[in-house]
């Protein structure tokens, strides 16, 4: 007779593992206890060696689907009692706090099923230890019901039945409740439906907060929707009810289709098919859709009784966060003709995750439901906890302590007072659930990035760290590389250690050793929203001002004369006209002379114009100049092909460094968020036989500078 101990770290709690352990303890006949603490599972179990092992091995092997064991110590302890019984022991809650927040999880299929069942019959909060809400209704840890929003109900005797029995699947799920004892809906689903027949404005409450909801396949309600939102021409995602919707609308392959029907059911972007189904006003002028499939109860029971799509976007006011209360909701838009509310409070707002296939692979876009907060293992242990605040636009924060990195979801860009707020309250309740007090703090090197400021104000220590390279460490902390790499930094405008606005740069380890010829940005910030101010840039680096002037292209047209003469004084004698190395910047260049876009209506939409307009298989580009590091392509901007000849160009030019420095490539920034400009670079890469990285679970744009930040800290300050 034997005693063996074991502990177990990472992602156990709220997600079955106590059944599990108890499951295979009664399998093996072993007798003992389970319990959950603030550092993980414990478990002892007493039996003879045989049965000891088997337990191990499964325990090692067979955890629920949830969980994400981080580490297992176990020794053999002195028999203490005779255990008569394997139990399942109460939480306790300890002073240090090392476990994890486990992942919003959308309803699966037993759920489902039981929907049609008498108990949970047409029960929109139907979930199970398999699946349901998590982190948006958490308050502290450990996850147990009195730490969540599910505080407010309890439960009927059939429920508690369920929750104490270890071989029910709702043993222990925290957040259980039936029709008898669980949250009520303030209108009816049928309601519901016939707004949404009717072409109203309807917000729909979910996980992480409120969603607008319409057919998606009226063009009026859409164009009703836009206006109020003044969102012109950003693409509206799209809510399914199952895959052979999407395939409908859509071309999509393999690996998409497992993300759209993953547990964590993010947003997928899928190339637009020709089709009769979807309005136009869904994503105009772009070859993409953003698609998810329903993932509560609730979108179920909608579905049960409709079969088109619905647009499906965040309730919120631009650059605002979500919002997740009914009374916010109808204050802020009062446009919306039905709320359809529950009462059960979401205590941590966060959206819907963004991804897309790039180069058979996944690419995070937004790391929000179902994959945030996200924890990553680092190889080394920090010996100070770091907060980091990552940069401006969507934002997102880390913390890191001993080996743990945590990468907070989305936060979004912090440019109103709210999303300052939300920045806050994220920081203050990662602080609170992690048991976490910073001594150092990692921000921008941006001086007027609002985190830049806020770091300033805290009293302690902080050090800045370059922005394109926070986006290479980032890849370097997804992969864990800790050599030398050729990193490819192609970004927006960040600010660089020369104080110019970078965004074009190749580093050889961390030295910046090659750039874009820096551009003069017309009227400053004013040239980030406008990309005919990058192009009149452009066009006055290969033309004289009465060139210009005479020139029959629509980006010259925008402006009044007067305006064009003012602007080459500012391009002459460099007056609000900051320079920049961006590649982001080029493509708005590109897509204002070649497509027309004058003013961008929201962020990437330059990019997105160029990468539907590119001809596959078109091979030409314009020759290029490396000297003293600077890269200078020679343009033609009048050429009919400009933008497939640019980004020719672009990757002719990471493969010729590429080939000269031999070392293993990184590809990050928001450029490469463009899907055909990564996969021309990556095909053209393999062939030459070069290593190559780029992120795919953590976000290529600016969400991962926070962790790049740490990771970068990590490396160059140990
Ligand atoms: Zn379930
Ligand atoms: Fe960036």
């Amino acid at each position: 007779m034997l005693n063996k101990h074991f502990l177990v770290s990472g992602v156990v709690q709220g997600v079955g593992f106590r059944p599990f352990v108890y499951k295979i303890a009664i399998q093996e006949g072993l007798k003992g206890y389970v319990k959950n603490t603030s550092s993980g599972v414990e478990i002892e179990v007493q039996g003879c060696i045989q049965s000891i092992e088997s337990f191990e091995k499964k325990l090692n092997t067979q955890a629920p689907v949830l969980s994400l064991i981080k580490e297992i110590k176990s020794s053999f302890v002195e028999a203490g009692c005779l255990y008569k019984t394997f139990d399942i022991e109460k939480s306790q809650r300890e002073k240090s706090n090392t476990t994890f927040v486990s992942v919003d999880i959308a309803t699966c299929k037993e759920c489902l099923e039981d929907l049609k069942s008498k108990r949970y019959k047409n029960y929109f909060g139907i979930n199970c230890t398999n699946c349901g809400p998590r982190y948006s209704i958490i308050k502290s840890l450990p996850f147990d019901r009195s730490n969540t929003s599910m505080k407010a109900f309890s439960m009927c005797e059939e429920c508690k039945e369920e929750y104490k029995d270890p071989t029910n699947r709702r043993y222990h799920a925290q957040a259980t409740s039936c029709k008898k004892c669980g949250m009520s809906l303030n209108t009816s689903i049928e309601n519901t439906l016939k707004a949404i027949k009717d072409a109203k404005i309807v917000a729909i409450k979910g996980i992480g907060g409120f969603h607008l909801v319409c057919d998606a396949t009226n063009d009026g309600v859409i164009k009703k929707l836009r206006e109020h939102k003044n969102r012109p021409s950003k693409p509206f995602a799209l809510l399914c009810k199952d895959i052979s919707t999407i395939k409908s609308m859509a071309q999509i392959d393999t690996l998409e289709e497992q993300l759209l029907l993953s547990k964590e059911r993010p947003i997928v972007l899928v190339e637009k098919k020709q089709n009769e189904i979807l309005s136009k006003q869904v994503a105009p002028n772009i070859d993409k859709i953003g698609c998810m499939i329903a993932y509560t109860p609730l979108h179920a029971l909608l579905f049960n009784e409709i079969d088109f799509p619905l647009v499906a976007t965040s309730a919120n006011l631009a650059s605002e966060p979500i919002i997740v209360d009914a009374s916010t909701l109808v204050q802020k838009l009062p446009f919306v003709d039905l709320v359809l509310d529950f009462n059960r409070d979401i205590l941590n707002p966060i959206d819907d995750s963004v991804v897309q296939v790039v180069d058979k692979k996944i690419q995070t876009l937004r790391l929000a439901r179902g994959y945030a907060p996200k924890l990553l293992k680092l190889p080394i242990k920090s010996k100070k906890n770091i907060l980091a605040l990552g940069a401006h636009q969507k934002n997102s924060i880390a913390l890191c302590f001993d080996e743990n990195l945590i990468l907070s979801a989305y936060i979004g860009d912090l440019d109103s007072l709210t999303s300052l707020e939300y920045f806050e309250q994220t920081i203050k309740h990662f602080k609170e659930l992690y048991s976490f007090e910073p001594e150092l703090i990692l921000h921008d090197k941006h001086p007027s990035y609002e985190s830049t400021k806020w770091a300033k104000k805290q009293g302690i220590e902080c050090i800045e760290i370059q922005h394109h390279k926070a986006h290479l460490y980032a890849t370097k902390a997804e992969f864990g590389l800790g050599n030398d790499c050729l990193g490819f930094s192609f970004d927006g405008t960040g600010f660089g250690d020369d104080a110019t606005l970078w965004g074009g740069e190749v580093f050889v380890a961390d030295q910046r050793k090659y750039h874009f010829k820096p551009l003069k940005l017309l009227g400053g910030e004013k040239a980030l929203k406008e990309p005919r101010r990058v192009a009149l840039s452009l066009l006055f680096e290969h033309y004289s001002l009465s060139e210009v002037l005479d020139l029959d292209l629509a980006c010259v047209k925008s402006f009044s004369s007067e305006q064009i003469k003012l602007l080459h004084q500012s391009y002459v004698k460099e007056i609000n006209a900051p320079k920049s190395s961006s590649v982001g910047r080029l493509f708005d260049a590109m897509a204002s002379l070649a497509n027309g876009l004058q003013k961008q209506t929201y962020e990437g939409e330059a990019g997105l114009m160029c990468e539907s307009l590119y001809e596959q298989g078109f091979e030409q580009s314009f020759d290029y100049k490396i000297v003293d590091g600077v890269i200078d392509p020679v343009y033609d901007l009048l050429d009919p092909k400009l933008i497939s000849k640019f980004m020719n160009t672009l990757v002719n030019i990471v493969v010729e460094l590429a080939k000269k420095e031999r070392l293993e490539v990184i590809l990050s920034g928001g450029v490469f968020q463009n899907k055909v400009l990564l996969e021309l670079i990556g095909s053209r890469l393999e062939k030459e036989g070069i290593t190559y990285h780029h992120q795919q679970q953590t976000p290529i744009n600016d969400g991962g500078i926070a962790l790049g930040q740490i990771y970068a800290y990590m490396q160059s300050f140990k």
